[in-house]
């Protein structure tokens, strides 16, 4: 495309709230055919809430709540905000963290009150070596209603699950229904629970889905489908996503995520809306008809 037509190209996409870093990612987002697309903070909001407390025997479900605070305030991630808050929402008082951890993609560990706390999915607390078996049945009930089920674990055992539900972007089935319609081929990516993650896909009418990817995999499913001949845009918002944006045809981030995200996408959706995609691929064919 010529320098002008680029130029033309960037100027309405900002106009739209699509920023586009490079004439690159313009002129290729028209050849895309697949789109892989995080879910936490790109087809939701991000901003999850918690919408249930379990606890198993022995406690209560405001000491869940109270203990799985206290280690989460150590936490940057959106389920560990979620947490908090809903703790502080009930005035619940937060006691202090000794030896905090926070394995990516997996949940956060700590001493609270000589207590040895763990919290996040079932595999991180069977890694532990923690049988989360008593309250299983409670978690698998959230997961079917699109919720992640957080674990707690006190001294090696389970004390509770608590369900977070991050709702969808308003905008959200629109874009998807746009980008079928141009025979786009979708594809789920998240480290979440696979039970969850298709409760998700399944209300957004996605069919494909890659579930429970630790954030050093995400690439790599990329490269799969690049392998096999896919022309590939990956669509993100987290520090874990970067890599798979690097590794796109077109790398697209929300305004919203991380600078890490979106120093990695040459394509930024100023407001995590992602009609911008839909926008971006008639900008691009439109400037690229102009040097045909
Ligand atoms: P996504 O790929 O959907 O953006 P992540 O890779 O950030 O999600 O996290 C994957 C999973 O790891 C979460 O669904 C959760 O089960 C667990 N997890 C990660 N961080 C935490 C945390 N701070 N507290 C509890 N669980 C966590
Ligand atoms: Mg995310």
């Amino acid at each position: 495309a010529t320098p002008m037509s680029i130029m033309v190209g960037v100027g309405r996409g900002a106009q739209a709230g699509v920023l586009i870093k490079n004439a690159e990612a313009l002129e290729r987002m028209e050849k895309i055919d697949t789109l892989v697309i995080d879910k936490t903070g790109t087809l939701t909001e991000g901003k999850p809430k918690v919408v249930a407390i379990a606890s198993a025997e022995g406690f209560d479900e405001a000491q869940v709540l109270r203990l799985a605070a206290s280690v989460e305030r150590g936490s940057e991630h959106p389920l560990a905000a979620a947490i908090v808050a809903a703790a502080t929402e009930r005035n619940l008082e937060l006691a202090p963290v000794r030896g905090f951890d926070a394995p990516a993609g997996k949940g956060v560990i700590g001493m609270v009150e000589r207590q040895r706390l763990a919290l996040g999915n079932a595999k991180f607390l069977a890694e532990l070596n923690i049988d989360t078996a008593p309250v299983a049945a409670k978690a698998e009930e959230m997961r079917q209603d699109g919720a992640t089920a957080i674990f707690l674990a006190v001294n090696g055992k389970p004390a509770g699950v608590i369900a977070i539900a991050d709702p969808v972007k308003p905008t959200t089935p629109d874009a998807l229904k746009a980008l079928a319609a141009e025979g786009i081929r979708v594809v789920m990516l998240t480290g979440d629970n696979r039970t969850t993650a298709l409760a998700v896909a399944k209300r957004l009418g996605i069919a494909e889905v890659e579930a429970e990817v630790l954030p050093d995999q995400k690439s790599a499913v990329v490269e799969k489908l690049t392998r096999e001949g896919r022309v590939v845009a990956m669509a993100g918002d987290g520090v874990n996503d970067a890599p798979a944006l690097a590794a796109a045809q077109v790398g697209i981030a929300m305004g919203t995520g991380s600078d890490v995200a979106i120093e990695s996408a040459g394509i930024t959706l100023l407001k995590g809306d992602l009609t911008g995609i839909v926008k971006a691929r008639a900008l691009s064919a439109a400037v690229m008809s102009n040097i045909r």
